[in-house]
């Protein structure tokens, strides 16, 4: 019956990972996949994630019950604390929902299902950045949105093209859906100042579009929690209606566990168990009820004082190792004099450096050097350390020049 089905491509950065471990030179780099790895090239799990597991196992109150359909409640209330502030008006005035969905990919989904269905302007536009994590385009037009981009990118400066963002957002329909990163832009480590949120913000509300935004990196971008949440607890200030889908795969190195949050700011709190109770009859549809292990022990070290601390201290622990190779790198190619400027590899934030070289660069560089990295020229700052940055450098060098 299947005989009509054409073959799918592979997902790239999965596909570079197999390539990499295909690769039986001594000296290959990942630099493709975006999960942080130690100075030994290693997953890493974070010694109070290790923690809390013991406490879990011997907990005797836990069992395998299945969660409610909207997930844990401790978990849910953590997770929205942490990107909101405890102290949050809008938390504090009862209009703040969420949903624990299948890590941060699942929230993403569970915010544009939702969207899909209850957006109340018919025929109401996408906008993604350009560029952006794969997935946001995939899912979006996957649940049927038309999908633009707005301009984010500037090949010029290295930076972020803020007018030509803004252009667009005052272009664009009114009341158009617009998807942010928060912190820690995936893939060109380029985000907007306080400043310029506030140039977003004002275009925004003046418009009358609606933010959601994408929040893969609270904390891992730049070891502090409550400066990488700045933008959306801006905008919730700003009193914008909002999502946030979170993930804890990064800052909890909880990957495979799939610990996600929708976190729903309405404008009440009647709303608010609306577009809830929704959420919870589209969410049985297709995964019944989250899973329980990871969201347990987020919702554990959150709510636990000295827990919390620790994973503090793991984060930044990160954080640090992450920009010490960005310190390492520009260095290296600055030593090397190697043509064009680099201070961007320093400027930029979080895991994931858009180093500006071409698709026919990062050929040459995975054929000549099995150095693996997506053809848009991100690497994963994580896939560094002091062990092959030189090396890393030297090839980066090379393709500059040749
Ligand atoms: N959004 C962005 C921008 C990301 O970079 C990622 C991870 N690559 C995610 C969402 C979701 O990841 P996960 O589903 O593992 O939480």
């Amino acid at each position: 019956v299947f005989e009509k089905v054409p073959g799918a491509p592979e997902d790239v950065i999965f596909a570079l990972t197999s390539a990499h471990k295909a690769d039986p030179f001594p000296n290959k780099v990942n630099l493709g996949v975006g999960a942080y790895r130690t100075e030994e090239g290693k997953p890493w799990v974070l010694p109070v994630v290790k923690k809390a597991a013991r406490i879990m196992v011997n907990d005797d109150s836990l069992d395998h019950e299945y969660l409610p359909i909207l997930g844990q409640d401790a978990f849910r209330k953590a997770a929205t604390q942490l990107i909101l502030g405890a102290d949050s008006k809008a938390l504090k005035e009862g209009r703040v929902g969420s949903a624990q969905c299948i890590s941060g990919t699942g929230a993403v989904f569970t915010g544009a299902q939702f969207l899909a269905r209850h957006y109340p302007i018919k025929g109401a536009t996408c906008y993604i950045s350009k560029p952006t994590w794969a997935n946001h385009r995939a899912i979006f037009e996957g649940v049927g949105f038309t999908v633009f981009e707005y301009p984010y990118w500037d090949a010029k400066t290295k930076g972020l093209d803020l007018k030509g963002m803004l252009i667009i957002m005052e272009m664009a329909p009114a009341g158009s859906i617009f998807l942010l990163h928060p912190c820690a832009h995936n893939p060109t480590g380029v985000d907007p100042t306080p400043d310029q949120w506030r140039q977003i913000a004002d275009v925004m509300a003046a418009k009358n579009h609606f933010a959601f935004f994408d929040c893969a990196y609270q904390g891992f971008a730049s070891g502090d929690l409550d400066k990488d949440a700045f933008s959306v607890r801006y905008f919730v200030e700003r009193g914008f209606e909002l999502f946030v889908a979170q993930s804890f795969s990064k800052n909890f190195g909880l990957y495979s566990e799939r610990a996600g949050n929708l976190t729903i700011v309405a404008k009440t709190p009647k709303i608010k168990d609306q577009i809830e109770s929704q959420i919870a009859k589209a969410q049985r549809a297709v995964i019944s009820n989250p899973p329980a292990y990871g969201s347990r022990i987020v919702s554990l070290v959150l709510s636990d004082k000295d827990l919390y601390q620790e994973w503090n201290q793991n984060l930044k622990s990160m954080a640090n190792r992450i920009i010490e190779m960005r310190r390492l790198l520009f260095n290296e190619l600055t030593r090397l004099k190697t043509p064009g400027s680099w201070n961007h590899i320093v400027d930029q934030i979080g895991m994931f450096s858009f180093t500006g070289l071409s698709a026919p660069q990062v050929k040459v560089l995975k054929e000549k050097y099995h150095v693996y990295l997506t053809d848009n020229g991100r690497i994963s700052m994580a896939g560094l350390n002091t062990k092959n940055v030189q090396y890393f450098a030297q090839a980066v060098d090379d393709v500059v020049r040749n």
